[in-house]
């Protein structure tokens, strides 16, 4: 009796102490299997007196009952910690590595062109995705008949507010917070929203950089310098304008401007469509209602603005043909950069 007491305790030690179910299971097998030591302990029973065969029969089957009981017990526990499937842990597997982050190229593209700018004086600010119509629209001379304020092709989100449809809302809020001071050289990108189709070329959410000055006496030929800078910095020192006129509601003249294509040197290629130009921004001269829209005095006070797709952009100097790459962020693509 005394040793099945024993084997119980140490059977009991053995099971809790077990780490893994095969540990556990190797313990059962050592206490219960068929050669276990409790079974072998049956075995002594045709050998006792018969009066001692029944006590002796109900210790080991209670003992039985014990042992069975902490198996199941650490069973469950280890259950709930266990990993769900697969071998122990492998400690000679190679260990993962880390990914280090990277610039997204959208973001490397415009940080370039805001260092590029910034050299040229003007000041960078952020402002909200969320914008008021006022901002977007009235104060960009585009009055609520205008096509572009339509619902199918605007993101609304509230009363007077919607997703900014371009950066170029900015102008109205720096020149508000300017108070009348001149002269004013500014900057901002972020993202841009137009319920739009999505193929190739076209997505719903861009992003855009835009640029704006007002002076006494700024004119089109500091538009035209400003662009020339810009454009040697990003496509370098060969780079070459082009002017088309344009039509935008906040700019009077309106340029739309072309950049000499980089990878044919403007002898033709599929990038350039074998024209030897790229379109790439829409510029001109701020119109009088934007700039009393942001109080200031036109008679006083002149000023000329451009709008950059980045997207665009980024795609010419990486030539990337499908817009879609840049937002899906895929790790396998973003790696790249
Ligand atoms: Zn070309």
């Amino acid at each position: 009796m005394q040793s099945i007491q024993d084997l119980v305790e140490r059977a009991l030690v053995h099971i809790n102490e077990a780490i893994s179910l095969t540990t556990l299971d190797q313990a059962r097998v050592q206490y219960l299997g068929k050669s276990g030591e409790l079974t072998g302990q049956l075995k002594l029973l045709g050998g006792l007196p018969p009066e001692e065969r029944k006590p002796f029969g109900q210790a080991v089957n209670a003992a039985k009952s014990r042992i069975e009981e902490a198996i199941e017990q650490r069973r469950a526990t280890l259950e709930k910690t266990a990993r769900p499937a697969g071998p122990d842990l492998d400690v000679t597997l190679p260990g993962r590595r880390r990914w280090a982050g990277r610039v997204h190229p959208i973001t490397a593209t415009a940080e370039i062109m805001k260092k590029i700018l910034m050299g040229l004086g003007f000041s960078y600010d952020d402002y909200p995705d969320i914008e008021s119509e006022y901002y977007n629209f009235d104060a960009l001379n585009t009055p609520a008949w205008h096509p572009a304020r339509d619902l199918h092709d605007t993101f609304y989100v509230g009363q007077g507010q919607l997703l900014r449809t371009h950066t170029t809302a900015f102008q109205g809020r720096v020149m508000r917070a300017s108070e009348g001071r001149t002269p004013i050289r500014a900057m901002t990108t972020g993202r841009c929203y137009r319920a739009d189709d999505i193929d190739a070329s076209h997505y719903p959410i861009f992003q855009q950089l835009d640029v704006f000055a007002v002076g006494g006496k700024l004119s089109m030929a500091d538009l035209r310098w400003t662009l020339t800078e810009l454009a040697k910095g990003l496509f370098g020192p060969e780079a070459q304008l082009r002017f088309r006129p344009s039509y935008f509601p906040f700019t009077t003249p309106s340029a739309e401007v072309d950049v000499s294509c980089m990878v044919c040197r403007q002898n033709g290629c599929a990038l350039c469509s074998r024209t030897g130009w790229l379109e790439v921004l829409g510029s001109g001269m701020m119109r009088p209602e934007v700039l009393k829209a942001g109080g200031l005095d036109p008679a006083k006070h002149q000023g000329f603005a451009f709008g950059i797709g980045v997207d665009r952009i980024t795609m010419l100097r990486h030539q990337i043909n499908d817009i879609r790459l840049l937002y899906d962020n895929e790790e396998a693509f973003l790696r790249q950069f």
